[in-house]
C-alpha cells in the first residue's frame, strides 16, 4: 500500500529544497510502484539486480532507475542496458566493469561514488581519502563510458543527531571539495546522495539533493 498523503508531502518537501525524491520499492510489489507512476513520480530505487530486471521488463519505459544497493561485478551486465545511476560505486573493478559493459550496450552510465563515514564495519564504500586517490587518477586516465556524478552517503544507525548530522556534513564538504578541485567545469557532477526515510530532513539540512525514501511512501518491508 502506497501512503499518498505522505508522497505528496514530500514531494513538495523535495522541490522546496532542489532535491529529487527517490522513491525505494525494493520488496515491494509492482502495483505500488504503478500507484505512485500514475501520480508522476518516475525515478525509483531498488537494490536487488534480479528483482529490478524483472520490474524493469514489466514497467512502463521512462522510469528512471536507481540501483542503489552493493552491486557485484559480475551482475553490472543484467542492469547495464537500462540503469539510470548506480548509487553504490564502492571499488575501481567494479567502476572498469560498469565501463566495459556501458560500452558494450553503447552508452554511458552514471555512478555515484558510495563514501564510507558511518561507524558499523557492514556499510560499504570508499573513506574521503581514498576517494581522493581515485578521482585524481580518473583525471589523469579518464574511463570512458562512465560518468561520474557525485557522491552516496549513508550515516550511522544511531540516535545521536549530532553524530548522523556531523556524517553528511562529512560527506557533503567532500562532495564540495571535490567539485571545486577536479569537477568544476563539469555540471554533470552534481548529485549528493543522503538521506533516507529516517534522516532525509536531517540530510537536506546537510546538503544533500537527492533522498532514497522506501518504508515512508510504501511501508515496513517484510523480509522471505
Ligand atoms: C532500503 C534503502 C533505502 C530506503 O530505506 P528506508 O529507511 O526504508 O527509507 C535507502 N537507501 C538504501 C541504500 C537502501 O538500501
Amino acid at each position: 500500500m502506497v501512503n499518498i498523503a505522505q508522497w505528496q508531502a514530500l514531494t513538495e518537501f523535495c522541490n522546496q529544497h532542489a532535491a529529487t525524491l527517490i522513491a525505494v520499492s525494493k520488496t515491494k510489489p509492482e502495483q505500488d510502484i504503478i500507484d505512485l507512476y500514475e501520480l508522476g513520480q518516475r525515478d525509483f530505487g531498488e537494490n536487488y539486480v534480479q528483482e529490478l530486471v524483472e520490474k524493469q521488463a514489466h514497467l512502463p519505459k521512462d522510469i528512471r532507475w536507481h540501483f542503489i544497493g552493493h552491486l557485484q561485478s559480475n551482475k553490472v551486465k543484467y542492469i547495464a542496458p537500462f540503469v539510470h545511476l548506480i548509487h553504490g560505486v564502492d571499488n575501481a573493478k567494479l567502476l572498469i566493469e560498469i565501463a566495459k559493459q556501458a560500452a558494450k550496450n553503447e552508452r554511458t552510465i552514471s555512478v555515484l561514488l558510495q563514501i564510507h563515514i558511518a561507524q558499523e564495519d557492514t556499510k560499504f564504500g570508499f573513506s574521503p581519502s581514498e576517494v581522493e586517490v581515485l578521482v585524481k587518477e580518473l583525471q589523469n586516465t579518464p574511463i570512458q563510458n562512465i560518468r561520474i556524478c557525485g557522491l552516496m552517503g549513508m550515516a550511522s544507525n544511531t540516535d545521536s543527531i549530532y553524530q548522523i548530522s556531523n556524517e553528511f556534513k562529512t560527506i557533503d564538504n567532500l562532495f564540495k571539495a571535490l567539485k571545486e578541485q577536479y569537477f568544476a567545469h563539469e555540471d554533470s557532477f552534481n548529485t549528493c546522495s543522503m538521506g533516507m526515510s529516517g534522516d532525509y530532513e536531517l540530510a537536506i539540512q546537510c546538503g544533500s539533493n537527492m533522498v532514497r525514501i522506501g518504508s515512508l511512501l510504501f511501508g515496513q518491508r517484510t523480509y522471505s
